[in-house]
């Protein structure tokens, strides 16, 4: 299968952020310029913003065309950068993906402009002010024309950075300084799409993660895991009692999140093991009202109270119930 990339530079990543942060409660978005690789990805050299006179809504964002051109003319006359996508925010509405009207504009696009490929970036930005950073290259060569890329992340800022931003007056910078962002990362090239095990996890018979429905949970939570630039060794195992895991570690903390043996939609508590560094272990359970395992993922929970656990006071007491409702 195609793997699709999009590789940019951490400094670009970052200005993105910034930019979305400018605007929590409103879309916000800007261009993006580079090159196209032999394989046909994107390799962003560099990031703009909103225009002065962009428009914009809680739900909408128009670009500033002059502003656009002026910059496009600008890069493509110095450094021969081609305009090769954009990205937008759509703030904290929790849409991490193109929206059906994001789908449709770009159809028109392709159809109508003779573009072959374009790129397009979705930010969201999450209760803890952290910029999720999705690519999604669109083009009539996929089916409903895209598909999410993963990110190579080149080390430090851009060449063309400091060189434009020193040299020209017109470009509009960011306000927010600081950000966090995340994103997709490519994985090992060996485990694309495949969980990693390290030793033979067997997923018990009628449990739920032997229905389609669980293996396929299992997989979404595995795969989101892994995603994240935070945690690392990143596991599936199994426990002596059969309870099947996703181990990882987090901000120097080893967690696994345990599903009991009747885990399901009926029961979807999920245990999350913390061992520290003496370690010592302690359980958190996570009470969830029963629900429709794909609308969950028991990561974003326990994400959600990560703060709320580790953060807790009552460090004496080993075990702590949380309890979430999912509306
Ligand atoms: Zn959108």
């Amino acid at each position: 299968m195609e793997k699709l990339v999009s590789i940019t530079y951490e400094g670009e990543l970052e200005v993105i952020a910034r930019h979305t942060l400018d605007f929590e409660n409103t879309e916000t978005g800007g261009d993006l310029f580079g090159f196209w690789t032999k394989d046909s990805m994107p390799i962003i050299k560099y990031v703009t913003g909103p225009g002065k006179n962009t428009s914009r809504s809680a739900t909408s964002f128009f670009q500033d065309i002059p502003y656009l051109h002026q910059c496009g003319h600008y890069f493509h006359d110095n450094f021969a950068l081609e305009h090769i996508g954009s990205w937008h925010s759509h703030h904290k509405l929790g849409i991490e993906k193109p929206s059906e009207g994001d789908i449709n504009t770009m159809r028109n696009c392709l159809l109508n402009k003779g573009i072959e490929r374009f790129f397009i970036a979705i930010c969201v930005i999450n209760n803890r002010k952290e910029v999720t950073i999705n690519g999604f290259l669109f083009s009539n060569e996929f089916v409903n024309i895209h598909k999410q890329t993963n990110w190579i992340i080149l080390p430090n800022e851009s060449p063309f950075r400091k060189q434009i931003d020193n040299n020209t007056r017109f470009i509009v910078h960011p306000n927010t300084k600081k950000s966090i962002y995340k994103v997709v990362m490519e994985n090992n090239s060996n485990c694309d799409n495949k969980i990693n095990t390290s030793e033979k996890v067997e997923l018990p018979n009628d449990s739920f993660f032997s229905t389609e429905a669980g293996r396929k949970f299992l997989k979404q939570e595995y795969e989101k895991i892994s995603s994240r630039i935070d945690c690392t060794d990143v596991e599936l195992i199994q426990n002596d009692d059969q309870t099947i895991g996703i181990s990882f570690k987090l901000d120097g903390k080893e967690i696994e999140i345990r599903y009991p043996v009747d885990f399901s939609e009926k029961n979807p508590n999920p245990v999350i093991i913390e061992k520290n560094d003496k370690n010592e272990t302690k359980r958190h359970l996570i009470a969830v009202e029963p629900v429709k395992m794909y609308f969950i993922s028991t990561f974003d929970i326990f994400s959600d109270i990560f703060r709320l656990i580790f953060i807790s006071k009552n460090d004496d007491k080993n075990d702590s119930i949380t309890n979430i409702n999912i509306d």
